[in-house]
């Protein structure tokens, strides 16, 4: 395209609120076959909130929910708001944490008034050998309901299953279809249990996801796709999705999440809604369109 036209479609595109780094993205765009798309606060609103304590029966909600919010006050995972929150909305106090200690894509973990506390996802749990008994099915039932449902155990034994939810944003299925009807293969990539990515993954018409991966394999899925001959567009909001954004022929980050996720991209949706990726598309193909 030429610089004027690219200009041009960069300003169009500003207007729409979509920042373009530079004209090679723009052209990009519209050869993307492939779209990565983050499930948190990507295509989910990023604010999950408590919706289920389940706890055994030695234990009270009260107390679970004291030990896990101040487990989670030494973290600044989304997951870990949403139980601080919950703790605050039921004027439960919280007490300080030593030794914590964050399991990345997987949960945390600290030692609290003596007692050793561990809260994460199944696979955490399993791998500390942890007896998961009938919680396991009560925990596929939330799951099953797009929840994500969370272990907590006090001293190696399991207290009780907390599980949150986390909202898809009101416009995501209208314009993941618009990316669909433009012929682009849509993925989903989620860090998140493979039940609950699947129920997501539903809800919002997306047939191909990848769930429980790990923050440093996104970018590998990234390369994957590329290896298959995709031209990869990677849209995301977390610092887990960087090295992934980065990599990406064109990487778009969600203008409300993280800064690194915005330094890593190359254009960034403003208006944190999907509708901007076909509306990039759109801008793009009108740009290449106006130099033929
Ligand atoms: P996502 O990509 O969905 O943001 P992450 O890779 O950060 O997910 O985490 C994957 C899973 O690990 C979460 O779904 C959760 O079960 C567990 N986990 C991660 N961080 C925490 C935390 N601070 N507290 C409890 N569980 C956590
Ligand atoms: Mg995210």
């Amino acid at each position: 395209a030429t610089p004027m036209s690219v200009m041009v479609g960069v300003g169009k595109a500003a207007e729409a609120g979509i920042l373009i780094r530079n004209g090679e993205a723009l052209q990009t765009a519209s050869k993307v076959s492939a779209m990565i798309l983050d499930k948190t606060g990507t295509i989910t609103l990023g604010s999950p909130k408590v919706t289920d304590v389940l706890v055994a029966s030695e234990y009270d909600e009260q107390t679970v929910l004291q030990l896990a919010a101040t487990l989670e006050s030494g973290s600044e995972h989304p997951l870990a708001q949403a139980i601080v929150e919950s703790a605050r909305e039921r004027g439960i106090e919280t007490t300080k944490v030593s030794n914590f200690n964050a399991i990345a894509g997987h949960g945390v973990e600290a030692k609290v008034d003596g007692k050793s506390l561990l809260f994460g996802n199944e696979k955490l749990l399993r791998e500390r050998q942890i007896e998961l008994g009938n919680f396991i099915e009560k925990a596929q039932e939330l799951a099953a309901e797009a929840k994500t449902p969370m272990y907590f155990a006090v001293n190696n034994e399991l207290a009780a299953i907390i599980a949150v939810a986390d909202p898809i944003k009101d416009d995501s299925v209208a314009a993941i279809k618009r990316l669909k009807d433009n012929g682009v293969r849509v993925v989903m990539l989620t860090g998140d249990n493979r039940a609950t990515a699947k129920a997501v993954a539903e809800k919002v018409g997306v047939k191909e996801f990848f769930a429980e991966v790990l923050p440093e394999e996104k970018s590998k899925k990234v390369q994957e796709l590329q290896m298959e001959g995709e031209v990869v567009g990677m849209t995301g909001d977390g610092i887990n999705d960087a090295p992934a954004l980065a990599i990406a022929n064109v990487g778009f980050a969600i203008g409300t999440g993280t800064d690194v996720a915005i330094e890593s991209a190359d254009i960034t949706l403003m208006r944190g809604s999907l509708h901007g990726l076909a509306d990039a598309v759109a801008v793009s193909k009108a740009t290449l369109r106006n130099i033929k």
